[in-house]
């Protein structure tokens, strides 16, 4: 058989690995992404589905819009107006999850040996989604406040011909970190300067359990650069696979076209049942509820860090979100590590998986919501005793 050149682009396989060995039940997992099944408001959308199947079955089980059903982009469209986005449900597309999203910004904008400017590091499965189509991730520097504007404004006059920038600016995914307001509003009027589309991808900003929340991108974008990028999955389900984008109506247009070539059209049963829940429930008390559970085990997880991991070592302290990063001291390799924390049935996910060409080898991502509490002390401890033993031994 003959293969296309684009295939050998999406080796997911070192991932895959590392998920399958924390997916055994005697791993405590601090490594996948998911989260914590109480999280789910499992009643509540059992009556929503029940009373769509009910009330609506044949059309439920039918083909609907390709632009995604529309009293849920009209209410999608009222809480993103309530949160400062400029919108209508006509600016929004139903995707099938926002990992569809960064598919479909490939299909709109990227052609092989296209340059994506990146933070650095930043989520895996979208370096692997856009490497899909042949291009080049182009990583600029970030420190605690965002990308470094400086090193984004050196890339983008090297790189005139970069097509796109992704980012997630906040409760960022692996760091868990928050670009400030400046940032914001500086990484925007460079890439107006320079014609540069943004993909601002956003599961995590509700999840907001300290701090006052810092205005999207998309909020404060006047020239309809920026392609916003929402999801149930971290706030309701992500087995529903519900996601959506918001831009510009020439944009729309493009992504809605890729859509169409993709699948057509988003689950018109998981539509309806989203739809139904957020008309009979109030999404916010969920997310609060859910916020409150997050909080207390970010609480716990940083307390054990701060008690447990080696002297010269930092973490994050995300104000949101599911992640948290660590730093070791140099010479620790948390990937040659792996085999180890197996052994003592702990895992995370290593920190060079998420660099776009930096090897960096002794940072890794924790994810704090999906174990319970006894699990967080016991996985932390069980960790941090191998880095210090490692370090001990130099
Ligand atoms: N973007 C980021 C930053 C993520 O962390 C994830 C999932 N973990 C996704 C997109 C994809 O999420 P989904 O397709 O479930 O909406």
């Amino acid at each position: 058989m003959r293969f296309s050149n684009r295939i050998s682009h999406m080796d997911t396989s070192a991932l895959r690995n590392v998920l399958a060995l924390t997916a055994r039940p005697d791993i405590i997992s601090f490594a996948g992404g998911l989260p914590a099944p109480e999280a789910f408001p499992v009643e509540d959308l059992r009556r929503a589905a029940d009373k769509v199947l009910s009330a609506r079955g044949p059309a439920a089980l039918q083909y609907s819009a390709s632009l995604g059903l529309s009293s849920l982009r009209e209410k999608l469209a009222r809480r993103h107006r309530a949160q400062g986005i400029s919108c209508t449900a006509d600016d929004i597309l139903m995707v099938s999850g926002s990992q569809q999203g960064l598919d479909l910004a490939g299909k709109v904008f990227l052609e092989p040996g296209d340059a994506v400017l990146c933070e650095n590091p930043t989520y895996l499965a979208a370096l692997t989604a856009f490497r899909s189509y042949e291009c080049q991730p182009l990583p600029v520097e970030t420190d605690d406040e965002g990308m470094v504007l400086e090193d984004l404004e050196r890339k983008l006059a090297a790189h005139p011909e970069a097509k796109l920038m992704y980012i997630i600016p906040t409760f960022q995914n692996p760091t868990g970190k928050t670009w400030s307001l400046e940032r914001r509003k500086g990484v925007l009027a460079l890439a107006e300067r320079y014609g540069l589309p943004i993909l601002e991808d956003n599961p995590y900003g509700d999840l907001r359990y300290e701090g006052e929340p810092v205005p999207t991108l998309k909020s404060m974008d006047t020239a309809g650069i920026v392609t916003y990028m929402g999801s149930f999955s971290k706030v309701l389900s992500p087995g529903l696979r519900l996601g959506w984008l918001i831009a510009a109506p020439a944009l729309l247009e493009k992504y809605a076209s890729a859509k169409e070539c993709a699948d057509l059209q988003t689950s018109t049963l998981s539509q309806m049942v989203a739809d139904t829940y957020l008309e009979d429930n109030d999404l916010d008390a969920n997310i609060r509820r859910i916020s409150a559970l997050y909080k207390k085990r970010r609480d716990l997880m940083l307390s054990c860090l701060e008690r447990d991991l080696p002297a010269g070592a930092s973490c994050t302290h995300p104000q949101g979100g599911l992640f948290l990063w660590v730093t070791l001291p140099e010479g620790i390799d948390t990937t040659a590590l792996m085999p180890v924390m197996a052994a003592r049935k702990v895992a995370y996910i290593p920190g060079v998986s998420f660099f776009a060409g930096r090897d960096v080898r002794c940072c890794l991502r924790l994810h704090y919501s999906n174990a319970a509490a006894d699990q967080i002390v016991r996985g932390v401890e069980t960790m941090c005793r191998v880095f210090r033993d490692t370090l001990a031994k130099g």
